[in-house]
């Protein structure tokens, strides 16, 4: 299974399918990120956050997989932003990786009350510069963020990834990323299992039309809008569920379907609000 690559703005490549590791326990992370790997994986996104940079450590480490045929993301934490603290977390990160490099660091959120997310920007532009990351990026990013770091800074991220799913589409963002040639990254690709996706008539119904799940039909909507998805999932069958969607198209009619189900666009966020994570 080769999983495609697509290109961000500062001529690196990611590849389009990854698997993300919210939520996945630090004693788990090792056993699920090796079968991930064994299943055809090889992006993955983690986040100081999430505790579990150890255990996707060791299992890059025990897989034998040559560094240059794995992407791994990583993000600093919102307490981190301020002096040289954003220096110290990424040595933190890859020592817990085992990692000399990232292939893309994120500010993992903007958390506007603070103010201080034009400096972490900066500080991921050097950081970035110094070789520890590939890529430079930011996540949860609002519109006036980006726009405010771009205009502050003059350097704009390679990715922005944000809540991104059929029921909560972000047209503002991806109107703004699409005309700053920066890639979307969509997190909560199922809607976190929250949110009844898979019930939803367009979404059923492109997946019979094609002997697919309603899981691949909705991932293969964001392949086919340029997103970069890493759904999650700790059990086997559906790690290999969430990867075989590279043999099947929606057609057009099947893509505007699911266009149209978020109509007041943003009504069905399930994650929190970027202004309210501070
Ligand atoms: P997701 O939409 O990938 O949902 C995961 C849940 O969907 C699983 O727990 C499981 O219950 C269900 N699921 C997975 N595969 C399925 C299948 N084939 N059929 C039926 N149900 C299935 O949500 P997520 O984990 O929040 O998002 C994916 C990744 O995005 C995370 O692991 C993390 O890496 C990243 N993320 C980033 C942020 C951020 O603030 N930047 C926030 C949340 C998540």
């Amino acid at each position: 299974m080769t999983i495609p690559t697509v290109p961000l703005n500062d001529g690196h490549s990611i590849p389009q399918l990854g698997y993300g590791v919210f939520k996945v326990p630090a004693e788990d992370a090792e056993r699920a990120v090796s079968e991930a790997l064994e299943v055809g994986y090889r992006h993955i996104d983690t986040a100081a956050i999430y505790g579990n940079e150890e255990g996707v450590g060791a299992a890059i480490a025990a897989s034998g997989i040559a560094r240059d045929d794995l992407y791994v993301t990583t993000k600093l934490w919102n307490d981190r932003h301020d002096g040289d603290e954003p220096d110290r977390a990424i040595e933190e990160s890859l020592g817990k990786l085992g990692l000399d490099h990232v292939d893309l660091y994120l500010v993992h959120w903007p958390t506007p009350a603070r103010d201080n997310y034009v400096h972490a920007w900066e500080k991921l532009v050097g950081i970035r510069d110094r070789g520890l990351t590939r890529s430079a990026g930011v996540s949860n990013f609002l519109v006036p963020h980006l726009d405010r770091i771009v205009a502050e800074t003059g350097v704009t991220p390679a990715v922005n990834q944000i809540e991104l799913h059929p029921a909560h589409q972000r047209r503002d963002i991806t109107t703004w990323a699409a005309e700053h040639d920066v890639r979307i990254e969509s997190w909560g690709p199922l809607g976190q299992g929250k949110y009844d996706l898979f019930g939803l008539p367009a979404v059923a119904d492109a997946a019979e039309a094609h002997g697919k799940t309603p899981a691949q039909a909705v991932l293969r909507w964001h392949l086919q809008k340029g997103f970069v998805v890493f759904p999650k999932s700790v059990r086997r069958e559906r790690l290999e569920e969430n990867i075989q969607v590279f043999d099947f198209a929606l057609t057009d009619a099947e893509m505007a379907a699911i266009d149209a189900l978020d109509p007041l666009d943003g009504s069905g966020r399930v994650g929190s609000h970027p202004d309210d994570v501070n």
